[in-house]
């Protein structure tokens, strides 16, 4: 018998079926939750890239506009500085001054105001509309400062546009001496950042601002009119925006506690910060959506699968359960429970070659019951059945080491196998034997004994020997008959000189 054979035995095979599906199917999950987790991760960097994209694109079509802003501004500027301009009648002087940019869509009207913050020349018009604006921070700061430039007004609104919001670029107009002389401003509706930004897909919990660098406001999607104009400066997620030119964070927002990953972006040119933020459930949505199908398809999948395993495994062990049985009913007597002679032959073959090999001696009983016909005659084939079954049943306890065994040879006659054992042991052994079968008290009538008795054949093979195993079987039934011979119930061994 094998090892592999024997672990069969021991049913490691069902537990490593159990143990192996299982083991494939931790292995299945993990995988799964791998890719799962991959997939979030790239969802993250999708947004992330998607922010970058959408904030890159605003900031393009801003800076273009406010370009053409710039370059109107300046045109007007150049023009208010040459007398043979200020020298033409209102109609074309306007033509001159104004280009076309300051009919654009968005563009609210183009200015001219004198230092006292009154309008002198309107693109609107050729009588400019009545308006002063000396109280504008933009008016004021031009006038204070030679060398404000190009300024960006905070939201405000709009007097002449009846309050509409809108933010204005200004520039500051000098005498040759290098004083105030007044400013050109251009009015910018914030209509324009707003049908901007609405155009951006984000998300449901999605937002994008642009915030001038001094915090302030200028436009939020989601729409929310009270927001504009608020200064931010002193939020903490404004203050991230200014530590980089550009950047992306993830934090929960204190208003509504909504995680978001905000990216940001300083404009190069201009003083104004964009920002988009996408919120985090928007961002993994349909990750989620994934995860959670083929999350429960995996672990629907990896219950059937462990539950398939232990199935199995209990089908293999029913079925081993079964196989040995069948074996140990090939193997033994149906009457007796003993080895059938089919065994006996495989087991005097391996004892016989392990006494070889080990140089062991080796012994044999022949056992057969005394006057059994007889028995048969008077009690019927039912009690000698009975009488069989005891008399094997008294065989098989009188022999007690483990490599002993008993086997029925056919009949009414048992074979001992006494592997490791020398003449003196096998003889003692007999003995028991013999005693037990008598002191079982069977009645026999037909017997000179009065009861049920056996004759005993007892033979060794010694390492020195050169005879086979059918040469011990041979001297072991010549012990039996001799046995019988002389008188019955009692054990004859077998001598080597007698055999010669
Ligand atoms: P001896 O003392 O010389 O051994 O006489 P014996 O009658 O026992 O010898 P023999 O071998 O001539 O007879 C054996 C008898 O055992 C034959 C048969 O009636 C009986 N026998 C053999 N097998 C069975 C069995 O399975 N059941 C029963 N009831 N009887 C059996
Ligand atoms: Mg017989
Ligand atoms: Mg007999």
């Amino acid at each position: 018998m094998g090892l592999g054979n024997r672990l069969w035995r021991g049913h490691l095979a069902p537990h490593a079926i159990i143990a192996g599906g299982i083991f494939i199917t931790l292995v299945m999950i993990s995988l799964c939750a791998t890719v799962l987790y991959d997939a979030r991760l790239d969802a993250m960097d999708r947004a992330r890239d998607t922010s970058r994209n959408l904030a890159l694109i605003a900031q393009r079509d801003i800076e273009r506009n406010f370009e053409l802003c710039a370059l109107s501004l300046q045109a007007v500027v150049d023009g208010m500085r040459d007398p043979a301009v200020l020298a033409l009648p209102p109609r074309l002087r306007r033509q001159v001054l104004f280009d076309r940019a300051a009919t654009a869509k968005y563009l609210g009207s183009m200015l001219v105001l004198d230092a006292s913050g009154n309008i002198v020349v309107d693109s609107a018009g050729d009588v400019p509309r009545q308006g002063n604006f000396s109280d504008r921070k933009y008016f004021i700061v031009q006038r204070d400062s030679p060398n404000a430039g190009l300024y960006i007004s905070d939201p405000f609104s709009s007097r002449l546009r009846n309050g509409s919001p809108s933010i204005a670029l200004s520039r500051r107009l000098s005498h040759p001496d290098g004083s105030f002389a007044g400013i050109v401003l251009i009015a910018m509706n914030l209509e324009y950042f707003h049908t901007l930004f609405a155009g951006l897909s984000l998300g449901p919990h999605g937002a994008v601002s642009l915030i001038g660098r001094n915090g302030i406001m200028i436009m939020r999607q989601p729409y929310d009119v009270r927001t504009i104009g608020r200064d931010i400066g002193k939020a903490a997620t404004f203050r991230r925006f200014r530590t980089a030119a550009e950047g992306s964070f993830s934090e929960t927002a204190s208003i509504d506690g909504v995680r978001r990953l905000y990216y940001f972006r300083n404009f190069p040119d201009l003083p104004l910060i964009i920002m988009v933020a996408e919120a985090e459930q928007d961002i993994y949505a349909g990750w989620r959506r994934r995860a959670t199908t083929i999350g429960s398809l995996m672990i629907a999948f990896a219950l059937a699968f462990v539950a398939l395993a232990f199935l199995l495994g209990a089908q293999l062990r029913r079925r081993m359960r079964a196989e040995s049985e069948l074996e140990l009913l090939a193997r033994t007597d149906g009457l007796t429970g003993l080895n059938n002679r089919r065994t006996l032959g495989e087991i005097l073959d391996q004892e016989w070659r392990r006494a070889r090999r080990t140089h062991s001696m080796f012994s044999l009983l022949f056992v057969d019951i005394d006057r059994f016909k007889a028995y048969n005659d008077t009690y019927g084939h039912q009690a000698g059945d009975d009488a069989l079954a005891a008399v094997a049943r008294c065989i098989g306890n009188n022999i007690r080491r483990p490599a002993d065994s008993a086997a029925r040879y056919g009949g009414e006659e048992f074979v001992v196998v006494l592997p490791d054992t020398p003449p003196a042991g096998a003889a003692l052994i007999a003995e028991q034997i013999r005693a037990a079968i008598s002191e079982l008290a069977i009645e026999h009538a037909g017997s000179e004994y009065g009861r049920v008795t056996a004759s005993i054949g007892a033979a060794s093979w010694a390492p020195e020997q050169d005879s086979d195993v059918t040469a011990v079987i041979k001297a072991t039934d010549e012990a039996l008959y001799n046995a019988k011979a002389t008188g019955r119930n009692k054990v004859s061994p077998f001598w080597q000189d007698k055999k010669g």
